[in-house]
């Protein structure tokens, strides 16, 4: 198993050719799935949190649910199409659980996982400011 954990792979060719070659031994992917361009990672206008009502009343920059669907909805396409095997890190979206199912029903080789805090907290806690409930990807709203 080869991993981008904390660091989403977000060019597609890359994430293809890495597909390819774990491919060849019987291997798989661990993806990140946070695109970067979507949570301005790296920037000063990094996203701190879930975007939504809570990030606009506390004026954070939100972190879109999208930024961590798209990568799992074109990564699981690229191993379809490659025939390799991928593993979703940390699923905390519904949006990802659907498209993990509907792959999984395509007969496409992937797994996933989620976290007791994406399972357990909300974006509601972050009113508190208390940074214990900064993670990442960041805690959504259900
Ligand atoms: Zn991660």
């Amino acid at each position: 198993m080869f991993s981008d954990d904390g660091h989403c792979v977000a060019d597609p060719q890359l994430m293809r050719r890495a597909l390819e070659y774990v491919k060849s031994f019987g291997g798989f992917i661990a993806q990140h799935a946070q695109d970067p361009s979507l949570t301005s990672w790296g920037t000063a206008n990094a996203a701190q949190m879930n975007e939504g009502e809570v990030s606009a009343v506390l004026g954070l920059p939100g972190w879109p649910s999208v930024a961590e669907e798209a990568i799992i909805a074109r990564d699981v396409l690229l191993a379809d199409y490659v025939g390799s095997r991928l593993h979703i890190c940390h699923v905390s979206t519904k949006g990802s659980v659907d498209i993990v199912r509907w792959a999984k029903q395509r007969g496409i080789s992937v797994t996933a996982e989620v976290t007791p805090h994406h399972l357990l907290l909300t974006d509601e806690l972050v009113r508190s400011y208390d940074p214990v409930y900064k993670v990442n990807p960041a805690a959504h709203r259900s």
